[in-house]
């Protein structure tokens, strides 16, 4: 029965292929059965920091002085209209979410490779803005987590840590006034589960770092919890 059902999924998948061909998410062209969203080429030349293992390194120094993290990381240099810029606007504005979760693998896989990023308990991504996952119908966060985890084995937990709607509108707020709106804006649905774990922290691009230091000051109320954090990209 059970064989019956892998020959029939894997039939109509081969079906799903050759009716609806997937496409390389950076040059377009066809992929390869065994390629998912970026073909091997391009794959190949993404640009890569491969800055798990460097301690001290740019994402960690983003957060000194403001946030206790165990480790950080990034996947890719995001120069202005490179491809990394391209990828992310495609995962974030265009539905790919195939790219987030390819790059969110790639990111694992990387992970999993190193000595200091390789055992998490939860990888949680930073929650999307109610108002924003209304419009977008999907958080390009979990996209990115759900790579991850399934790279290292691990569980996301998309839903515990949540982002509170705002019920005044911030545009006419003061710039120091709005980064501080946006550190009290999450907290945890289910501390408990989260004691004593050592949670992965993901986002697609770090920036100034305030959705992170948002986030983690909900996290780090739970008693025991160790921090990590880890994003697709950072602005070369
Ligand atoms: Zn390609």
């Amino acid at each position: 029965m059970l064989a019956e059902n892998f020959t029939t999924m894997s039939f109509a998948n081969d079906l799903g292929l050759l009716l609806f061909p997937n496409y390389c998410s950076v040059c377009n062209r066809n992929l390869m059965y065994y390629e998912k969203a970026i073909c091997m080429h391009c794959q190949s030349r993404l640009p890569r920091l491969m800055m798990c293992d460097e301690a001290d390194n740019q994402v960690e120094k983003v957060f000194w002085g403001r946030v206790p993290l165990e480790s950080a990381t990034a996947l890719l240099k995001m120069p202005r209209n490179g491809v990394t810029q391209r990828l992310i606007h495609r995962l974030k504005y265009h539905n790919d979410k195939e790219v987030g979760e390819r790059l969110g693998a790639l990111l694992g896989h990387e992970m999993q490779q190193s000595m200091r990023m390789c055992a998490f308990d939860y990888i949680i991504p930073v929650p999307l803005h109610p108002k924003k996952m209304h419009v977008r119908g999907y958080n390009q966060c979990d996209c990115i987590a759900q790579g991850i985890a399934e790279a290292c084995q691990v569980s996301a937990l998309l839903n515990n840590l949540t982002r509170v709607q705002h019920t005044t509108s911030q545009t006419r707020r003061g710039r120091l006034s709005r980064w501080n709106n946006v550190k009290d804006v999450f907290w945890v649905k289910d501390p408990e589960l989260l004691e004593n774990k050592h949670v992965l922290l993901v986002d697609d691009v770090i920036t100034t770092g305030a959705t992170i230091e948002g986030c983690a000051k909900a996290l780090l109320k739970v008693k025991g919890l160790k921090l990590s954090v880890a994003a697709l990209a950072v602005p070369a």
